[in-house]
This record gives structure tokens, C-alpha cells and sequence, in this order.
């Protein structure tokens, strides 16, 4: 693309020349529907009832000042919003630690049956046979491939997700009588929500060093262990968020269950590791598994997600329910109360929409397609390190797994920065990879390409990340700097954004 395309400037348009909002190039500016000019063309045909009266017995509604248009245009306004939106269906999403891949339109399907998508939650279970049976298979498959035989796949997202596995593990040590267990380890590259859980249920978090390696070590592990009386448990995700398997995993695994702590794994690395590895196996006791990642269910905008937890048959009695389980007649039924339990952690079923796309998706793959396609999603990561390493600084050897860390170290000496590179990436029509995260490396970028990507969408991908880091070696980076061009919005303050965000509307304040 050619680098002096210039900023699509909506600002020369004079009042008139457009009806609705400015556009050009079929690109359109979009404005909030309070803000369309008021008509006196009714939007409904209604008339106002002559002799209105309040009979409610409060005040008035006031007026909300919405504006009166037309049908076509209120369609439009929404229909263009909705186009505004970038997603995996739009174009490459390399969104390290976050697994944005595609959501085969299998799982859409199956998800839309009659049978799936009209049964309401208080149904009687005799009424909902399939549906039940539907959730049992998916406990009864996350189970296997965990290697954790206990599921509830009510958590409603990742986060959801570890809050109930914290919980499990709390109230295990609770019941045990184990209150002087007050400390939960965590590394310092751990994604925010795993401190974030720990101290919501009440723990104090201490912080494992990796610095140094990317990776955890058993001397550093020891020192945050120290002698253990006070560790509850120990949050990791393995793969790491610097991309790495760690491989003293299950050495530290030991030495934490003999301090009797817990270890939870955060499980949504886990595209990178299924059919492969079984996390019970190296130690794991408690994980969620991110459906909308792993299991090819939508997230981010496109729906709402899903955090199933699994955990050894020790810990399945402090399960949240209810629980789908089998009669001896061969009929299933959900148990809705269990002594142990730590009570409910969501209406109903969890999201079951989200259920039935899950394992859409792992029958549609078979146990050689889910190894394959964690495999595949390795070796696309490889491929584009391998690609890169000459060009962009690579903090810790590889290989890596199902995404790779590269740094701006050796741009920032010709000042451009990890911001600028994924400022440029939208000038080319690329979602920008997962920037400054981990916090423990600076200028990360965090590429996860997916299993799902297209051979030669990795390659455009790479060759445009070759011509940046070209450019800034021959010192060409002043262009840098105004990345992106040609989006209706250039570089916004984010820091504004972030800290003052603006949640309502208000006339008054858009005249000021
Ligand atoms: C995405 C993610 C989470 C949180 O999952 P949500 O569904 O967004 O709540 C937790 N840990 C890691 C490592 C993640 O990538």
C-alpha cells in the first residue's frame, strides 16, 4: 500500500452535501443517534391519544430526546455500527493471549436447532433429555482432556472461570481447617486477573520471579515458597504469557503439594496444549478453559463466553451447581444441592449456547484434529519467530508455543516503538498483536496467529513486519509516528480514554 494515502478528511464537507452523516468512498462517519437532526417525520404512525392519562401513580417519564427519523435510517445508523466492529471475520486478529480464531459455522448451526436454542431453563429435566445429555458429554470430554475428571461448566467466562476455582480451593482448605494458608503465588508475567482472583477471595498474593528467564525456576519458585505453612495454592498458566512451556513444571508441582498448596492452572493457554498433554498430568488440581478461545466459540463482541472449571475427583465435591449427572436408569438429571458445594455461581446452566457450539466443535475434530490443531497452532507461532528473529528483538529463546514474544528493542534506537509498528499494522489492515504484555518485558508484542490462519495471511502478515523493521533500520521512520493513516480516527488519547472515559451522553456538554 502505498505509504502516502491521505487521512480520509470528512471536515471539508459542507452543510448539505450530506444527509445523514459525511461519508466518502462508501466509508461513513457515524454519529449518535441523539444527535441525527430532529424531523418532523414520525418514526411510528401513532398518533398521541387524545385524553392521555398517567395511571401509574408515578412521574412522567421525561423526554428522552431521541430523535423522530425514519425506519431506513435508523436501520442504517445500526447496521453501520455493526460494520465498525473488526473481528476474526473481518481479517487476521494476532491477539497474543487470547486465542481469536475461527468459529467454524458448524458450531453456529448446531447452536441454532430448534431443540438447543428454545428450551427454556425451568423445563422439566424429562423435557430436556438431549440438552442435558449434551452438557454431560461436554463435562465428561473437558474431563479427559484435562485429565481432570470433575467439570462445571457453569463459570461464565475465564475470569469467572478462575474466581470459582479459587473458590473450590478455599473451601477445601476452610473445610480442612486450614486458616493460617492465607498466601496464593503468583508469577509476576501472570495476566492480571489471576492476582486480581486471588485477593478477591481473600488472599494475599506473592509474587514468583521471572524475569530473568521468562520462565518459572525452582529457585525462584523456592524463595516465594519459603517455608510454605502460610500457601494456599499458586495460580500459573502453562503455556506462559511469554508463550513458553514451562518445563520445571512438574518439579515445582511437588514441592507445592507438599507445602499442601493447590495448584491452579489458568487454562486459557490451553489451544496451545490439547490432545498433546493432559495438565493433570503435570500437577495441575484446578483449571478453567476458556471455551470462547480454546474451543472455537465466539468472544469479544461476538457473544458472550463461557469458563467451564475441572478439577481432581478429591476436589469435585466443592463444585458449584448444578451439576449434570447420569441415573442409573440411563437418564440425566441435575443435581441441584451437594454438601460441599460451594453454592451457585450463575443463573441457571451456565451459557449453554456455548456449550452446545464446544462440543460441536471437538466432535466435528475428533481426538487427532484437536492434536492436530494445537500442534498447528505451535508450529504457525514457530514459523513466524523463525521469520522474525533476525528483525525484531526475541527476549527468550525458543521454541516457543502457540505465540511468540518479540520486543521493539532494536526499533527504539531509531525511535520507533511497539505502539508505532501496531499503529502501522492498522494502516495495513491488520489487527495489531497484544501489545506491552506482559508487563515483565518492555515493548512486548505478543503474536498468536491460531491454527485457523490462512498460510498466506501469516506471510503478508511477516512481510509487512519485515518492511517496518527494513524501514527503521534505513532510518525512513518519520511516517511512523502518524500511523494509521486513513482511519477516520488517528492516534486517540488513550490515557484519556482509559482514565476518564465518557459513559453518558449529555447534550448540554456536546454544545460546549
Ligand atoms: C483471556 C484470559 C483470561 C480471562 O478470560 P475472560 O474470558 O476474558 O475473562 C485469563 N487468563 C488468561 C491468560 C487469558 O488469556
Amino acid at each position: 500500500m502505498d505509504s502516502t494515502v491521505e487521512k480520509v478528511d470528512f471536515t471539508h464537507m459542507n452543510e448539505g452535501e450530506h444527509a445523514i452523516g459525511p461519508q466518502r468512498g462508501l466509508n461513513y462517519e457515524t454519529k449518535l443517534l441523539w444527535e441525527y437532526e430532529r424531523t418532523d417525520d414520525p418514526a411510528v404512525d401513532f398518533e398521541e391519544p387524545s385524553s392521555f392519562r398517567n395511571r401509574t401513580g408515578l412521574d412522567e417519564r421525561k423526554e428522552l430526546g431521541l430523535p423522530q427519523v425514519k425506519e431506513p435510517t435508523v436501520v442504517r445508523h445500526f447496521v453501520r455500527l455493526s460494520t465498525k466492529n473488526y473481528g476474526i471475520d473481518n481479517g487476521f486478529f494476532p491477539l497474543g493471549s487470547c486465542t481469536m480464531k475461527h468459529n467454524p459455522r458448524l458450531n453456529e448451526k448446531m447452536a441454532r436447532l430448534a431443540g438447543f436454542a428454545h428450551v427454556h431453563p425451568e423445563q422439566p429435566v424429562e423435557t430436556v433429555q438431549g440438552a442435558l445429555e449434551l452438557m454431560y458429554d461436554l463435562q465428561h470430554t473437558l474431563g479427559e482432556l484435562t485429565g481432570l475428571p470433575a467439570v462445571s461448566l457453569a463459570p461464565a467466562a475465564g475470569a469467572h472461570g478462575e474466581l470459582a476455582g479459587m473458590m473450590v480451593i478455599k473451601r477445601a482448605h476452610e473445610l480442612a481447617g486450614n486458616t493460617h494458608k492465607t498466601v496464593v503465588l503468583c508469577p509476576d508475567s501472570a495476566h492480571g486477573t489471576n492476582p486480581a482472583t486471588a485477593v478477591t477471595c481473600g488472599y494475599t498474593v506473592r509474587t514468583i520471579d521471572t524475569k530473568g528467564t521468562g520462565r518459572l525456576t525452582v529457585e525462584a519458585f523456592k524463595e516465594a515458597l519459603g517455608d510454605g505453612k502460610d500457601v494456599a495454592g499458586m495460580m500459573v498458566t502453562n503455556p506462559n504469557t511469554c508463550g513458553l512451556f514451562e518445563t520445571e513444571i512438574l518439579e515445582i508441582a511437588n514441592m507445592l503439594h507438599e507445602a499442601g498448596g493447590y495448584f491452579y492452572c489458568d487454562g486459557a493457554n490451553f489451544n496451545a496444549l490439547v490432545g498433546n498433554i493432559r495438565p493433570g498430568d503435570f500437577g495441575v488440581d484446578v483449571m478453567h478453559l476458556n471455551l470462547h478461545k480454546t474451543f472455537s466459540t465466539p468472544h469479544g463482541g461476538g457473544g458472550p463466553g463461557s469458563g467451564p472449571i475441572c478439577v481432581t475427583s478429591d476436589l469435585a465435591q466443592f463444585l458449584p451447581v448444578p451439576h449434570v449427572k447420569k441415573t442409573q436408569h440411563g437418564t440425566y438429571d441435575l443435581e441441584r444441592e451437594r454438601d460441599h458445594s460451594l453454592g451457585r455461581m450463575k443463573g441457571f446452566h451456565g451459557q449453554f449456547g456455548m456449550h452446545v457450539r464446544a462440543l460441536t466443535y471437538i466432535l466435528s475434530h475428533g481426538a487427532d484434529g484437536l492434536k492436530q490443531a494445537s500442534q498447528d497452532a505451535v508450529l504457525s507461532a514457530n514459523y513466524i519467530m523463525a521469520k522474525l528473529k533476525n528483525h525484531y528483538h526475541v527476549p527468550f529463546e525458543g521454541p516457543c508455543m502457540h505465540e511468540c514474544l518479540l520486543t521493539d528493542k532494536k526499533q527504539k534506537e531509531q525511535g520507533v516503538s511497539t505502539l508505532d509498528i501496531a499503529k502501522g499494522l492498522v494502516e495495513y489492515g491488520i489487527h495489531p498483536m497484544t501489545v506491552y504484555f506482559p508487563l515483565t518485558v518492555q515493548g512486548a508484542m505478543l503474536i498468536e496467529p491460531t491454527e485457523t490462519e490462512p498460510k498466506q495471511e501469516v506471510d503478508r502478515f511477516i512481510a509487512i513486519m519485515t518492511r517496518f523493521a527494513k524501514q527503521t533500520e534505513i532510518g525512513d521512520t518519520e511516517i511512523f509516528h502518524d500511523y494509521p493513516l486513513s482511519t477516520p480516527r488517528r492516534r486517540l488519547d488513550e490515557v484519556k480514554a482509559a482514565r476518564q472515559p465518557k459513559l453518558k451522553y449529555s447534550a448540554a456538554e456536546q454544545d460546549e
